[in-house]
Formats: C-alpha cells, sequence, structure tokens
C-alpha cells in the first residue's frame, strides 16, 4: 500500500505537495505560542521532527498559523505589481504553505501511525478548515489569472522539462477545478462538488452498515466440521463481541469469509455467507446503494460536460499515464482473454474433483474457494509454518538494506539519538554511495492498539532545494507484522516478507527523490512501480541467498522449498485476474456513460459482465452497489494496479537480461524513475530508462497467463 496520498493532504485540489522545513525561532517566537515546538527551530539532529516535545494541543494552532502564513504568501503573490512570471507565480506557489505541509505530514502520519480519539476528532474538526483553505487557493480567481499568464506564454518561456511540467500540471489543477467557467457555471460546479461529496460519504457509510449486519451465525457444532481451530476460535470471538456467547459468526469481511468458504464443506452454508457479502447495498432496504450510485455518475457526467470532457473517464484518466480510457481498455483486453481461458481450465480442474467425489453437481461462484483450496493442497503441499523460520524479521530487513547496498552502495546506520514517536520505532540515517546524506527512515513494524491496520509508507518530510542545497527527506515503513514472543523472535510468512519489501520500495522512492520543487505530480497509475519492483528481488535463488537464513540453524532455504512456492505463485491466477479485472472493466463502463439517468444499475452490471463474456462461476471482486474504491480516489482507477503492475513486471526484466544486481541498471533506474517520478512526465521517464514503452508480456509471464 502507499500512503503518499498523507503528503498531499493540503491542497489536493490543485495536486500541490506541500512540504516543509522548520522555520527560524526569531521570525514567530513570542509569549502567545509558549512552548509550541512547531514555532521555533528543533534543534534535533538533522531538524528531525522532535517528537519527544511535540503534544497533542501544540498541533491545532501550529496547522491554524500554518493556514495563516501560506494565505499570506497567496495573497503576496496575488498584489505583486511585477508582471507574472515563471518565478514570481508558479514557483513561489510552489513553495508557499511550507508550515502547513511540515506539521500537516506530521500529524497525519500520526494519525495513522500512533493514533487516538481525540486526534481523531481533531482531524474531524481540522477537515472542513483545510478544504475550505484548498477552496481559496484552487478558485483565487487573480492567482489563476496569473498562473494562466505565464501559461499563455510558455512558448516563449526557454523552460526546461521540469519547470514545463511543473507549470503545466499547476496550470491544469486550476483548469480541473473549473478555473475558467463563467460564474453561473462555477455555482453549479461548487453545488455538484457538494452534493458529490456527501453522497460519497453516503455511499461507504451504507456499505460499512452492510458490511457489519451481513454475517451467518452457527449454533451446532456440527456444522463447524472441515474449519481450522483457529477459524473456529475467531468466530466464537466475533459472537461472544455480538453478545451470542456459545456461537460461531462468521461475517463479511474477508479475514472471517474467505476461511470459511475454502474449509467449510456445507454448500448451503457456504451459499448463505457468500451472498452476504455480494449482497450488500443490493437488498432495496435503507441501505441500498443503487439510486446513490445512479446519481453520483449523473453529477460526475455533468461536471464532465461542465469542465469539456465528454465522459467522468476522460476526466479522470487524463492526467494519468494511460492517457485515455481507449487505451485502458485496449491494455485490459490484452489480459482478458488469456485470464478467462486459464480461469476456465482452472474450473475444469476443480470441476473433476466434484465429479470424483460423487458431488453431483455443477460448480457454483460459492464452490471455487473450496476446490481451489483442496486442489492447492494436492497439487502443492506448502504450509507457511514451515517458511516463517527462514524469514526472521532482523535478516530481511537487513536483506532490504544489502540489496540497496548491492545495487546503489547505500549504507543504513542506526542512530539512537533522534526522537521517535514510539520506543518501537527504529531509525537509520541513509548514506549514498559517495558518503553524503540522502535521507532518514524511521521504521515502526510491529502491530498495536494505537495504529491502523496494514502496511504503509510515507514522510514526515519530502525533499527540496533550498538555496541550491538539497533538504533532506524523512521517510517512513510502516507494518503490522508479526510480534516476537518470549523464547521466539519475529518471524515472518512470506506475504509479510513481500510487504516490507514493497514499503521498502517506496521508501526508496521518497529518499532518492531529487526535485528542484517541493510539487510531485506522480501519476496514480505509476506509483506502485518503485514498490513493487522491489518484490521482484524476493524469491531470486541469488538473493535468498543473502537474507533467508534459519534463525537458528542459519541454514539458507532449501532449493525444493523454494521451488514449491515457485510453482504455487500461479496458483489460481486465472481466477485472481479475471475477479480483479471484471471490477476494471465494471468501473471502466460506469465512468464512460454518458448518461446513467435511465439506467438500471443490475440490469447495466449484468449487460457490462455478459459483454466481456464473463463466466458465471465468478463475479468481479467488487460489485457496483459495493465499489467503494471507486467513490474514494479510485474512479476510473481501479486498473492502475495492474498496469503498475505491468511496468514493474516488464522494468525488473532489465535485470534479467544483465545481471541481478547489475549496477548500471540500478543506477539508470534510480536517475530516471526513483529520483524523478512526479516531476516529469511518467511515460518518457519510462522510455528514458527501458528505452521503449513497457510491454506486456511479463506480465502475463508472472500471471502465468502467456
Ligand atoms: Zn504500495
Amino acid at each position: 500500500m502507499n500512503k503518499q496520498n498523507i503528503l498531499i493532504v493540503i491542497a489536493p485540489a490543485l495536486l500541490l505537495t506541500v512540504l516543509c522545513l522548520p522555520l527560524a525561532a526569531s521570525a514567530w517566537g513570542g509569549a502567545a505560542v509558549g512552548d509550541n515546538p512547531f514555532f521555533s527551530a528543533y534543534g534535533t539532529p538533522f531538524d528531525t521532527p522532535p517528537f519527544d516535545r511535540i503534544q497533542l494541543a501544540h498541533f491545532k494552532p501550529a496547522v491554524l498559523e500554518g493556514m495563516k502564513r501560506q494565505q499570506a504568501e497567496i495573497d503576496a503573490i496575488v498584489a505583486s505589481l511585477k508582471a507574472p512570471t515563471f518565478e514570481n507565480t508558479v514557483v513561489a506557489l510552489d513553495s508557499s504553505g511550507q508550515m502547513l505541509g511540515e506539521v500537516g505530514n506530521i500529524f497525519y502520519s500520526l494519525l495513522s501511525a500512533a493514533t487516538s480519539q481525540e486526534m481523531q476528532d481533531l482531524a474531524s474538526e481540522l477537515a472542513p478548515l483545510l478544504s475550505a483553505h484548498q477552496d481559496n487557493i484552487a478558485l483565487n480567481e487573480k492567482l489563476f489569472a496569473r498562473v494562466k499568464a505565464v501559461h499563455d506564454r510558455r512558448a516563449r518561456l526557454k523552460l526546461d522539462d521540469v519547470q514545463r511540467y511543473l507549470l503545466e500540471n499547476t496550470y491544469k489543477g486550476f483548469v480541473r477545478s473549473g478555473a475558467l467557467l463563467d460564474a453561473e457555471r462555477k455555482e453549479r460546479l461548487r453545488e455538484i462538488n457538494r452534493e458529490h461529496s456527501l453522497l460519497a460519504l453516503k455511499f461507504s457509510d451504507n456499505v460499512l452498515a452492510e458490511t457489519n449486519s451481513s454475517f451467518i451465525v452457527i449454533d451446532s457444532k456440527d456444522d463447524l466440521a472441515g474449519l481450522p481451530d483457529g477459524v473456529v476460535a475467531e468466530a466464537a470471538e466475533t459472537a461472544k463481541a455480538m453478545n451470542m456467547d456459545g456461537k460461531w459468526v462468521f461475517t463479511a469481511q474477508k479475514t472471517s469469509w474467505i476461511p470459511f468458504l475454502q474449509y467449510s464443506p456445507r454448500r448451503d452454508l457456504r451459499q448463505a455467507l457468500f451472498a452476504c457479502f455480494f449482497m450488500r447495498g443490493d437488498r432495496d432496504n435503507d441501505k441500498d446503494n443503487k439510486a446513490v450510485l445512479q446519481r453520483l455518475m449523473v453529477l460526475r457526467q455533468e461536471r464532465a460536460r461542465l469542465l469539456g470532457y465528454a465522459t467522468p473517464a476522460d476526466y479522470y484518466i487524463e492526467p494519468r499515464m494511460a492517457g485515455t480510457p481507449a487505451r485502458v481498455d485496449a491494455f485490459l483486453r490484452q489480459l482478458w482473454t488469456p485470464a478467462l481461458a486459464r480461469a476456465r481450465a482452472e474450473r475444469g480442474e476443480m470441476q473433476k474433483i466434484i465429479d470424483q467425489e460423487g458431488g453431483g453437481f455443477r460448480i457454483e461462484p460459492w464452490d471455487w474457494w473450496h476446490y481451489a483450496e483442496k486442489l492447492r493442497k494436492a497439487k502443492y503441499d506448502l504450509d507457511d509454518s514451515a517458511l516463517r523460520p527462514y524469514f526472521m524479521l532482523e535478516n530481511v530487513q537487513q536483506g532490504m538494506f544489502t540489496l540497496a547496498e548491492r545495487l546503489w552502495g547505500l549504507r543504513f546506520v542506526e542512530r539512537k539519538d533522534i526522537p521517535v514517536y514510539h520506543p518501537d520505532v527504529r531509525v537509520a540515517e541513509v548514506r549514498d554511495r559517495d558518503g553524503s546524506l540522502l535521507g532518514i527512515l524511521y521504521m515502526d513494524f510491529f502491530p498495536r492498539d494505537n495504529k491502523q491496520g496494514g502496511a504503509w509508507s510515507g514522510a514526515f518530510r519530502g525533499t527540496f532545494y533550498r538555496d541550491g542545497k538539497r533538504v533532506v527527506p524523512f521517510a517512513t515503513l510502516v507494518g503490522n507484522f508479526t510480534k516476537p514472543t518470549p523464547g521466539t523472535p519475529s518471524l515472518l510468512s512470506l506475504d509479510e516478507v513481500s510487504t516490507s519489501f514493497h514499503e521498502f520500495g517506496h521508501a526508496l522512492n521518497t529518499l532518492f527523490t531529487d526535485s528542484r520543487y517541493r510539487s510531485n505530480f506522480a501519476p496514480q497509475d505509476s506509483v506502485e512501480l518503485p514498490s513493487q519492483m522491489m518484490e521482484h528481488w524476493v524469491l531470486e535463488p541469488e538473493m535468498l541467498k543473502l537474507y533467508a537464513r534459519h534463525y537458528q540453524t542459519g541454514e539458507v532455504i532449501p532449493a525444493e522449498l523454494v521451488e514449491k512456492i515457485r510453482n504455487s505463485s500461479l496458483f489460481n491466477q486465472g481466477f485472481e485476474t479475471v475477479e480483479f479485472l471484471a471490477s476494471c472493466f465494471l468501473d471502466m463502463a460506469w465512468h464512460q456513460l454518458e448518461s446513467a439517468l435511465n439506467v438500471n444499475v443490475t440490469r447495466f452490471e449484468k449487460q457490462v459482465m455478459d459483454g466481456i463474456g464473463l463466466i458465471p462461476e465468478i463475479l468481479p471482486r467488487w460489485k457496483s452497489t459495493y465499489f467503494t474504491h471507486i467513490h474514494g480516489g479510485y474512479e476510473a482507477g481501479y486498473y492502475s494496479y495492474i498496469w503498475s503492475e505491468q511496468l514493474d513486471c516488464d522494468a525488473f526484466e532489465a535485470f534479467k537480461e544483465t545481471s541481478l544486481f547489475d549496477r548500471r541498471t540500478a543506477e539508470s533506474f534510480r536517475r530516471n524513475i526513483l529520483a524523478r517520478l512526479g516531476t516529469e512526465d511518467a511515460m518518457t521517464l519510462y522510455k528514458r530508462f527501458r528505452g521503449r514503452e513497457p510491454r506486456i508480456e511479463p506480465l502475463l509471464k508472472k500471471r502465468g497467463l502467456l
């Protein structure tokens, strides 16, 4: 997962990444701010955040002051009597809001990694203030007039690629927010945005309510046959929490839902639980999302038309790497045909098991997980607990560092004198090959009850240049990995190993970024390239030798175990890919509609699925009535994940063509991608690295579709 979104909370309307540095005490000191550390120089090593002194009460005054200062900076740009230039307008806007960015990055990072009810309350209190602040910038007509004046003269300005990209994206940010519209249309756009944000919230609230109220209750032990003890114990806990002591509850949460579908031999119960998931938002009750979805689409269509786009998909995809809906569709279709063929073959294998067992029925969607699990056991016999001893956390971490050392000559030196927000957090200074400081890396690996689930990477501060000198970034790597217990160190699952390499890739991207300006416009369909790239090394035998050693014996993971893992990685990929792609097509179809006014949600979805020839044994992973991604930042963007995967699979081939630790390839990947992503056109950067556009074959191969 990528949490770089915490870097752009300050001005997403403009797509500005506002990242900051601490301000000198003398300028803003005084009795009114007391001992608030945000109002003076930190006095810490490298100016890292003074976590030992930051208290909750410090955030609000600092955010308010940050907004005030940025507004003053904007006012100064607008009030200038000098003719607008690239420097006095576009660069000045880019460098505005330093304090707000700094405080915001720290606040939103902690809101995920070390939260509290008070912090969440403060976040709700700040949200409308920040969004009004953003609107004040995005809708500032005089500011836009100056940006437009610079943009109109762009051909004569002799800008380099990075400057042109900054100007183009800054201008586009305003235009896409409606800056070119007349007053009446602007007002209509504001109305649309207001209604849209409320409805999007309602959509996700409905899904949450439906998820919480969708479950099956089991009251006889006989009905639990086949389920592993851990799964049964969890179901008992869930029942207890719902005041149904002595019973077992299975829910529409995937952690409960999937094990039941995998292990329960009871078709009737599987079918009942299956419906809990797939009927959410589609029960014609007060939480039904069909009308909500339809209205959301109507609003998006009107907004797209207002802004001069034929459909919402055209609007959303324009700033991304794919560029046009047609290109996304073509990409998805290239994957679809082989994936569907693979899924049909998998269906055949499972039907064979059913027939051999004398089942006497045709496989249905609620049977798939169950027979896939049987097939997996029979074919691969791979046990997660046999792998863990080879993946002790300290070894995995050292493995990531060694990889960065082999590829780029980096050195990671632990620092004990840098303040942290929790004793679990470890800090390393990262030194470049020539010994210079590249940045600081904070690592926070273990679950806590004040930490969000999952894993992510972000930053307390991004990088930029001040007076010609690079200000170093402070990257974070946060996870919820298996904890050590008395007598046993932290032993990771294979999944956790991949996750830590993944987040390490995001962190390297942050550390390597070398940009004159603060703004970063990395397109959504490119941000998983640096992270997914690093996952490719995890299972390479040459790499495993460097880190996958048994925590007791020191023995390198046996080759036959590695072979088993590699073979099983292709298992059920037809299903996984088809289920995922079906949702991509659904997303694209909704956003390519010109009018949703008279659309029947159920019929439309069926028509789209029939159109791509989806087999009835598989449903899209997310159906229309609970597809929260496409109302929460991934509008016409669910494809982004697999688009990025095409890039990282193709990029990794560059190492396969040379060698796994090839320094020249690594250097080129760093210079063209890791250091530059978000500061120049992403496809141009990719072509500079690879010498051509990405090819789809490596992705097809990785998923066993070739
Ligand atoms: Zn990610």
